[in-house]
């Protein structure tokens, strides 16, 4: 079994199936060890986890896993990659391949995945996939204990944002709402083949096991935190007034006064807390 965590292994079973990496699948792959080696530290996999890794590529971070987690389901979407990917993991007997798109992975195969185990995603995501990806994992009734992906820093800035910064977005509200998140350390261009122009960053999200869900429902709650952001430079008056959620005027300042809210409020200083809020008295009048 060649060891996928080096330039060197790449070139080669590149060169051996005459493979080109795919910019639009965001193929840039992770190998450098030491780092590797560190980013499962930072997921805190261990020998009772279950394991899904999104976009395994060649299989560095795949190797990793394997050698830690009880079991590591890896989905890729290049069905080039699956040939090689099978050889990289060939000594390994608790990992399953499958080729598929992980945004078309229905939620009750990921329940599945966690059925038996304690689940944990782990993955170097391409980044024109990275807030979908992230949406889905946050919004899935699958119980996933921790989310450890490894994405470019502007990608990480929009995660850990707090309110009142100019990154703070929808993505950033779901992550709050959520999950405890942190910035466990960067990872330079160097460390990847083909080399991407900017630097990124291992974020580490672990699901907050004592939230107190909105009784409207989180997907409710979204949908009023994406309608408010929807035009960021309007008020969140406006926002809520407008068809997503199509509020009366003085309905929508009511719930505003009703929250300590100035009517002038913009979403991006809201914390999550108070989107809870807003979301439970909109709920109250629409639904
Ligand atoms: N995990 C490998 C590593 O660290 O070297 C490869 C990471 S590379 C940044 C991203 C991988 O995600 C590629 O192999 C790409 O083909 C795959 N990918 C892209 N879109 C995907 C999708 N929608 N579903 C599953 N895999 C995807």
């Amino acid at each position: 079994m060649r060891n996928m965590s080096h330039p060197t292994a790449i070139a080669a079973v590149m060169h051996d199936y005459g493979l080109q990496a795919k910019r639009n699948l965001g193929q840039n792959f992770f190998c450098d060890d030491n780092l590797l080696e560190a980013m499962v530290d930072a997921s805190e996999v261990g020998p009772q986890d279950a394991v899904l890794e999104i976009g395994p590529g060649l299989g560095a971070l795949t190797q990793h896993l394997c050698a830690r987690a009880a079991h590591v389901t890896a989905v890729e979407i290049d069905g080039r990659l699956i040939a090689p990917l099978r050889e990289a993991v060939a000594d390994f007997t608790n990992v399953q391949i499958v080729q598929g798109d992980f945004l078309r992975m229905e939620d009750c195969k990921l329940k599945q995945l966690g059925a038996a185990a304690f689940l944990r995603v782990v993955a170097n995501l391409p980044y024109y996939i990275t807030t979908p990806v992230l949406e889905k994992l946050l919004m899935s009734d699958a119980h996933i204990v921790s989310t450890t992906v490894l994405v470019q820093k502007e990608a990480a800035g929009r995660i850990l944002a707090s309110p009142g910064s100019k990154a703070y977005g929808v993505l950033s509200v779901m992550v709050r709402h959520f999950c405890q998140a942190r910035a466990c350390f960067d990872v330079p261009r160097q460390a990847f083949v083909p080399q991407p122009g900017v630097d990124s960053c291992v974020v580490h999200l672990c699901r907050k096991e004592e939230r107190v869900p909105p009784a409207c429902g989180d997907a409710f709650m979204m949908r009023v935190v994406r309608a408010g952001f929807a035009m960021r430079r309007k008020t969140l008056l406006n926002n809520l007034c407008a068809p997503a959620i199509g509020l009366a005027r003085d309905q929508a300042q009511a719930i505003l006064a009703a929250c300590g809210l100035d009517a002038r409020v913009r979403g991006e200083v809201l914390p999550e807390e108070t989107w809870q809020h807003i979301a439970e008295l909109i709920a109250k009048e629409i639904v």
